[in-house]
């Protein structure tokens, strides 16, 4: 397929992008690693009128910690996954890289891209969802810290504006006693999710859950965070009724669309066992397990 004409544009730094966009009256794209984007303009699905390709602007490809970890927007999933910080301290975030895609779209596509983009089956949204993270976007009238809870509208929509461009993620530093996993079910490798669960706890020094917190991937028109499941661990011992109980609840908050992935009932159940499953993965992280 041959994508409708368009014009495109090399951005030198974030101001120059913020411009191009701007200049475009609403007609252009960000361009990062493609692999969303190029698809969807090769089926005509997207036909923006201006393509600007923020792959050389510096500054947006580092990953460091310091008082909470910053992702840089253009970071690929590859880095994002060789990372040392990241696959010492944050392996949540090593579980949702690896099951994306395969390797070759993994070189190439970005975490900006993957939040962003905004796909209820994309993998980084329930994972930030769990993590408590924020986005920073930047326009024309400066920069903002978006709360992901307030991120994500509808499929394929954010609050980001036509001009504003995403350039960081802020995820809080892992507090002692915390832990995450995520989890994902798929036809076959490389496959976007039936569905997929992240979670995160924070354990006390009775060997209670004091937080958790739970974001589902493909359980409606956006990721969702499952907060009565989160309320029914919060205090609790993690055995397996209150596993149980919070993993029914996550279901019941789950609203999956049956497709070529499968009925609606299947995909709650799927989601169910996820959660019981995540959650367990989280708890053994947090008390010192792999
Ligand atoms: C074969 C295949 C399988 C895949 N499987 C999975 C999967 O299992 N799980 C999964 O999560 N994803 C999957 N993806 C999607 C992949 O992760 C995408 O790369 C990702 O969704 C978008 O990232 P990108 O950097 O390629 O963004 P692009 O395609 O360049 O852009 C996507 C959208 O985000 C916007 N955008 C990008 N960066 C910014 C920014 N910094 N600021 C503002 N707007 C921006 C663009 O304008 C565009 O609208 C798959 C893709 C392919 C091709």
């Amino acid at each position: 397929m041959i994508p409708a004409s368009f014009e495109y544009a090399v951005a030198r730094d974030v101001a120059d992008a913020i411009q191009l966009l701007g200049s475009s009256g609403g007609e252009g794209k960000v361009l990062a690693g493609g692999q969303s984007l190029i698809p969807l303009m090769k089926f005509r699905l997207a036909q923006p009128g201006l393509l600007v390709d923020i792959n050389r602007v510096k500054g947006l490809s580092d990953i460091r910690e310091n008082g909470e970890l910053r992702i840089g927007a253009l970071v690929r999933e590859a880095d994002l996954d060789m990372n040392a910080i990241v696959r010492e301290r944050y392996p949540i975030l090593v579980d949702t890289t690896r099951v994306i895609a395969d390797p070759l779209v993994r070189n190439m596509a970005t975490i900006g891209g993957n939040l962003a983009h905004a796909d209820p089956a994309n993998d980084h949204p329930a994972t930030m969802l769990a993590l408590r993270a924020s986005v920073v976007a930047r326009g024309p009238k400066g920069e903002r810290v978006i709360p992901i809870d307030e991120f994500f509208v509808d499929t394929f929509t954010t609050v980001l504006a036509p001009d504003e461009i995403l350039t960081e993620i802020r995820i809080p530093k892992r507090p002692a006693g915390g832990g995450g996993a995520y989890l994902k079910l798929e036809r076959k490798v490389g496959d976007f999710a039936i569905a997929g669960v992240a979670a995160m706890v924070v354990m006390d020094e009775k060997g209670r859950i004091a937080t958790a917190s739970i974001g589902v991937t493909n359980a409606g028109p956006t990721a969702i965070r499952a907060r009565k499941a989160e309320d029914i661990l919060r205090g609790q011992s993690p055995d397996d009724k209150t596993i149980a109980a919070a993993a029914a609840a996550a279901a019941g908050e789950s609203k999956p669309w049956s497709d070529l992935r499968g009925p609606a009932e299947y995909k709650l159940d799927v989601i169910r066992v996820l959660t019981q499953r995540a959650i367990r993965k989280a708890v053994a992280r947090a008390t010192g397990g792999k």
